[in-house]
């Protein structure tokens, strides 16, 4: 168990790389922007919540949680008790009820900033609410609103929600005030089927009627059409997307991952044989991605048709809805690349040197992206958030090579 004081020292000694590197860098860089900022809005956070407030924080999983390809995942709450039949949360352990995340909203913010991965600011990194929990379930809705609103206030990253609760009109003006270039994603995986597959979930017209309000407010929300259950979402996605013709909605394609439970549960209400022909390793309770890429390009084929924008991923989502570009995987690029600035050799060798790294590293930048050689592997760690902070600021690949 890694002990607080431990955490902390850790903590402190990259706060003094990021001293150094706010001291030294001697031009008004990205870099140099991105870590004044953090460390500012550290300072006054940590005034607000205090020695025990900075422990909470510094002991909580979004203070050292590496960004997945959606970006940093943020959690308003623990469990979730609407019970979706296809659920992987049940499988990680997560309670079929519902808690309040156990931090306040300024010790939550100080654990995601604190995260030396985060990188602040509108380019900085992506931020994803909704991945393990029901962040608008009335519970979790007063701090999910909190995060938001104060996250735009203090460094403005920007966030997507991912969601199947329904918000009034007035709620959703009071969001558009909060965060008018929220990413909003609502999920919809059946139209007939859904009261066998979701039973709990608010119904489908509902949610759809949602979609279609985000849109009248304001917002440029999403379908998220995930998981794609084969033999159901193939199936009904036309009924899903016929209202939403000509509005201005994106649509992304999700992936579906299954263990035994999962496919038990799925059993009990309908035929999970095109599921189980599309797995060729033992189903059990380890989750298992299902490959759905003949399904996915006919939808997208069909919805294209329909003149519907189509997204590959939940980031890509947020990379429109924030009017940002991004070529960082295969499924991109993504968005508007005239919105994301050229890597700055200067910039970059700097914050290797502020790192201590640049002995052992050479950076080359080139048209596929940027790679850094190295014959070091004790300083993985280091070269993991130095390649992450680099991938994140200008939204291409970095690659590692020995
Ligand atoms: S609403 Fe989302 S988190 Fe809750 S059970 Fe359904 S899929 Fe899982
Ligand atoms: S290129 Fe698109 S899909 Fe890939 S990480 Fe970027 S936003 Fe996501």
């Amino acid at each position: 168990m890694i002990h607080y004081r431990d955490k902390k020292y850790e903590f402190h000694s990259m706060l003094l790389i990021l001293n150094r590197i706010i001291n030294y860098i001697n031009w008004m860089d990205l870099i140099r922007r991105y870590f004044d900022i953090k460390e500012k809005v550290l300072r006054n956070l940590g005034y607000t919540i205090g020695e025990k407030g900075i422990e909470h924080a510094l002991m909580d999983g979004h203070h050292r949680r590496r960004p997945r390809a959606c970006g940093l995942t943020v959690h308003t709450g623990v469990g979730c008790p609407i019970g979706c039949l296809y659920c992987y949360i049940y499988d990680m352990g997560f309670p079929s009820g519902f808690k309040r995340y156990p931090l306040n909203v300024d010790e939550l913010l100080y654990a995601v900033i604190s995260n030396p991965y985060f990188v602040p600011g509108r380019e900085g990194t992506l931020l994803a609410m909704g991945s393990v929990t029901e962040p608008f379930i009335p519970k979790a809705r007063e701090l999910t609103f909190t995060f938001i609103s104060r996250m735009r206030e203090l460094v403005n990253n920007p966030v997507q929600i991912s969601t199947k609760y329904i918000l009034d009109t007035d709620d959703i003006k009071a969001l558009y005030d909060l965060d008018p270039e929220l990413s909003i994603l609502v999920s919809i995986v059946a139209y007939g089927s859904s009261s066998v597959l979701e039973p709990s979930a608010p119904p489908v017209e509902k949610r759809i009627g949602f979609l279609l309000n985000l849109a009248r407010e304001g917002f440029y929300p999403s379908l998220f059409l995930r998981p794609i259950i084969p033999g159901i979402t193939d199936h009904e996605f036309m009924d899903i997307t016929s209202e939403l013709v000509g509005r201005d909605i994106g649509i992304v394609l999700g992936g579906l991952r299954i263990t035994l439970r999962i496919i038990n549960n799925l059993s009990r209400v309908m035929d999970v044989d095109m599921i189980k022909s599309r797995i060729s390793s033992k189903i059990d309770n380890r989750q298992k991605y299902i490959d759905l890429s003949d399904l996915k390009s006919n939808i997208k084929r069909r919805l294209l048709d329909m003149g519907f924008n189509v997204y590959p991923a939940a980031c890509s989502a947020n990379i429109i809805s924030h009017k940002l570009g991004c070529r960082i995987c295969k499924w991109g690029p993504c968005g508007d690349l005239d919105n994301i600035s050229d890597p700055n050799y200067s910039a970059i060798k700097e914050l290797a040197q502020f790192m201590n790294i640049d002995d052992y590293i050479d950076i080359h930048i080139h048209r596929g992206g940027i790679t850094l050689v190295t014959n070091r592997s004790i300083f993985r760690d280091k070269l993991e958030i130095y390649r992450n902070i680099l991938k994140t600021i200008y939204k291409i690949p970095v690659y590692l090579k020995k």
